[in-house]
């Protein structure tokens, strides 16, 4: 009786190990679409992104500001239009569990100008410069350059209206990409106006689309009335034919608005930043005002905009604060690690790896010691723990890149030595345990 009984159990267990082989075997978890990992062979493009940015807006003075990833749906409604392509189409909204509808941040503007308001940052005297880094979610057709989770580096001056703060961020978002030694990029650059002649600009291109309204596509007829700028911005190739010839929108500007341009212009001019005049260049999103710009790069094909920003200076007062004006942009890390990518030799090589080979378990302690001082030196080190033979430990420190292997066997034991074996030059020397940080640092 009790035999069956062993038997029975046997072959559950049995059969239970072969249901989790099966899983493992058949399990196909994959990344949702349009998101992607970022492999640590893609880390150094990322690094050399991030510790850039966080460099140079330091020199500018823009501090940084972290806000949370998800924020209520209204903050977005609001603040970037509500019949924006981001607000119709692309924003990862949910209810959860209390019944609160929230969407994942698909850019970073919005979000700021409301820490900016809710954390009493806006009592501070004078201007307030932010920059934020992290991932933005928006449901889009992925292809090349286009994620539904991408990543954005950011700026946001607040407080200041004069053209400076304009060409300050436009001299920074080229001074980046600068530094991060890409090449090929241009400055584009537009004024939308402001309340005063908005209206006059919208009018006279109503005007001039007419009776073509018609021919136009289904979301350039629904923006007609409420928003006819955004006609501008339209990508369909047949509403661009129907526009071609629209009169300048530079010349139906106010005087201020007019003045402010030529200002920022001037600016820019006078830091040898080249840009091209665009009086297309409107922008997705609602909240822009008077300057517009993007940085485009000759080598990303389509999606060729790596950096979009502009003035916004009625958003601060729309989210219930006094009237603020504001500047700022967001570059896609990306679309930048694309071009990077295609210049790889202007990363620099990351540090070298040194291997420690210990012959023997005696002479472990030794090498864990001097691991130990190495990685507090500032070298990039790994340990040998397999016990294997020299010949294999050699062949693991080569596959693994290792410019230097120090290997202590018995002999080196006794003399407080170790050899120090360059893997580069395929040469090698006897170093006293207590001289090897500096043979190293010679040897870099
Ligand atoms: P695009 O015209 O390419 O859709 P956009 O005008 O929607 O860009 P912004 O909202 O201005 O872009 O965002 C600034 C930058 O963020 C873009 O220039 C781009 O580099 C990057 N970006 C925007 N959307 C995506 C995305 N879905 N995937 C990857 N990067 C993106
Ligand atoms: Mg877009």
């Amino acid at each position: 009786m009790q035999g069956i009984f062993e038997s029975i159990l046997l072959t559950k267990t049995f059969t239970t190990d072969l249901k989790v082989i099966k899983l493992v075997s058949t399990m196909k978890y994959t990344c949702l679409r349009g998101t992607k990992d970022i492999l640590p062979e893609d880390m150094q493009y990322w690094h050399h992104i991030e510790s850039i940015s966080r460099n140079l807006f330091n020199y500018y003075n823009f501090e940084e500001l972290r806000t949370p990833i998800f924020e209520m749906t209204e903050l977005f409604e609001r603040g970037i239009g509500d019949d924006t392509d981001i607000v119709e189409k692309e924003m990862y909204t949910f209810t959860d569990k209390g019944d609160r509808r929230i969407t994942l941040r698909p850019e970073g503007t919005a979000p700021i100008v409301r820490a900016y308001l809710q954390n009493g940052l806006d009592k501070k005297s004078g201007q307030s410069k932010f920059y934020y880094c992290g991932p933005m979610f928006r449901y889009e057709r992925p292809q090349a350059g286009r994620y539904r989770q991408f990543h954005q580096i950011g700026v946001e001056s607040i407080g200041n209206e004069h053209p400076y703060a304009d060409a300050e961020v436009i001299a920074l978002g080229i001074h980046l990409f600068d530094e991060f030694g890409l090449t090929g990029l241009s400055v584009s650059i537009n004024s939308v106006g402001c309340p005063v002649c908005r209206p006059v600009i919208e009018e006279r291109l109503k005007q001039f689309i007419g009776s073509n309204l018609k021919k136009l596509c289904g979301d350039c007829q629904k923006r007609f009335d409420g928003r006819p700028l955004r006609l501008l911005d339209c990508k369909n190739k047949k509403c661009k034919t129907y526009l071609t010839g629209n009169s300048n929108i530079h010349d139906s500007h106010c005087h201020e608005c007019a003045d402010h341009f030529s200002s920022v212009i001037d600016y820019i001019e006078a830091m040898g930043i080249p840009f091209k005049i665009d009086p297309t260049l409107v922008r997705g999103l609602d909240y822009y005002t008077r300057t517009t710009f993007e940085i485009v790069s000759e080598h990303l094909g389509a999606q060729n905009a790596i950096c979009g920003g502009g003035r916004y200076d009625y958003l601060v007062e729309q989210f219930g604060g006094k009237k603020t004006p504001a500047v700022g942009f967001a570059f896609g890390v990306e679309r930048a690690v694309m071009v990077l990518k295609q210049h790889s030799d202007i990363i620099q090589k990351a540090n070298p790896l040194i291997y420690l080979v210990p012959l023997g378990e005696s002479n472990r302690p030794a090498l864990f010691k001097l691991l130990n001082e190495l990685r507090r030196n500032e070298f990039k080190c790994e340990i040998d723990y397999s016990g294997s033979d020299l010949n294999k430990c050699l062949k693991k420190a080569n596959k693994m890149g290792a410019s230097n292997v120090i290997i202590l066997g018995d002999d080196e034991a006794l003399s407080q030595t170790v050899i120090v074996k360059n893997m580069i030059k395929r040469e090698q020397q006897l170093v006293s345990l207590d001289k090897v940080v500096d043979v190293l640092n010679d040897s870099k």
